[in-house]
């Protein structure tokens, strides 16, 4: 290549620091940018235009040891949390996710089955496919075990396959790893279930923030969260979000709940009512399904808990 020639390429925004981004580019190298002129995406307002997991591209002057943002690519997701309550903007945390892996557990601590279902609310809201971890399971009772394996039932057969391991003792962490590899993934789940030790064990070189930090609303305050994408020795991303447990709430109307879960949104068009609410209506198809086994109890408890709750976390 001539050594006066703009180079002109794509890469990917593995970091973010105000104005200053860091990108990786095709060949795998690593290039400090800033940005030029305004970006904006349809559909959201936003206070930062560049997140992480965009894809841009970007120019390099000869002689320059930085370069300039000047496109980024449509997203085909991305995670917000409101820069404020009352605000009309929003902060994109990042952006193009691959797929959030949610870490459940079913002892010290066990993960609540609603917790789950608002989780996958969430993540159907933003488009991102989910895979649940059963983690912990040199711990699990017959009990336990059976449970696990009643959920993996139910969760798979709506979309959500489940790999099942224990990062403590190493028990089917290949799976883990094959699962994440070439990807960009969220890792998300309650406190106490094992992130830190599962993404310690996938790549030990990672220093990784899972703890969750006290939340701005409490204390009034803005705080700037900028994420990072960490690179897994083996190929792919972790994406990190200081501060943030997976991704905050969607606004969503009560009356498209019912839309975030897949089983229940394909088959509600054969409710006798279009507006149907699936709570108690006649000839409601879901109901239907939840007496004839194909819906599963606690996933429908679950919409309708959420359904019902005025002052749903979620909205
Ligand atoms: P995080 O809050 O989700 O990041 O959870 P940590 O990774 O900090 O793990 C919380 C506790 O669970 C620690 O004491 C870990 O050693 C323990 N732990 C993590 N994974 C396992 C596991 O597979 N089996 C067992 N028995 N303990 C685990
Ligand atoms: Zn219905």
């Amino acid at each position: 290549m001539n050594k006066n020639e703009i180079i002109k390429a794509q890469a990917v925004v593995i970091k973010t620091t105000g104005s200053r981004y860091t990108l990786r580019t095709g060949d795998g190298g690593i290039l400090e940018c800033g940005i030029k002129g305004k970006f904006r995406q349809a559909g959201i307002r936003s206070t930062n235009p560049v997140v992480v997991g965009d894809h841009v591209s970007f120019e390099l002057h000869p002689g320059h040891e930085t370069g300039t943002i000047i496109s980024i690519s449509e997203r085909k997701n991305f995670i917000v949390r409101k820069s404020s309550k009352l605000s009309k903007y929003s902060q994109i945390i990042a952006a193009n996710i691959d797929q959030a892996l949610l870490i459940v557990s079913l002892t010290s601590p066990e993960t609540h089955i609603e917790f789950i279902d608002r989780f996958l609310v969430a993540a159907e809201a933003y488009r991102i496919p989910v895979k649940l971890v059963f983690n912990k399971i040199d711990l699990y009772s017959k009990d336990k075990i059976q449970k696990m394996n009643e959920l993996d039932s139910i969760y798979s057969k709506v979309g959500y396959p489940s790999l099942k391991v224990s990062a403590k003792e190493n028990l089917n962490m290949a799976d883990v790893k094959n699962c994440v590899k070439g990807k960009i993934n969220l890792f998300s789940g309650n406190s106490g279930v094992g992130k830190s030790t599962l993404i310690n064990k996938l790549d030990p070189a990672l220093n990784i923030t899972t703890s969750e930090i006290s939340d701005y609303h409490k204390t009034g305050k803005h705080t700037t969260t900028f994420a990072e994408m960490h690179e897994l020795h083996f190929g792919g991303y972790i994406i990190d979000t200081p501060g943030i447990k997976g991704f905050g709430m969607v606004h969503m109307e009560k009356n498209e709940i019912y839309h975030f879960f897949p089983e229940i949104f394909k088959i509600a068009q054969k409710c006798k009512y279009y507006n149907c609410k699936h709570i108690n209506e006649p000839d409601c198809a879901i109901i239907n399904a939840v007496e004839e086994g194909e819906i599963s109890v606690s996933r429908y408890q679950s919409y309708r808990n959420l359904y019902l709750d005025e002052d749903s976390k979620y909205r």
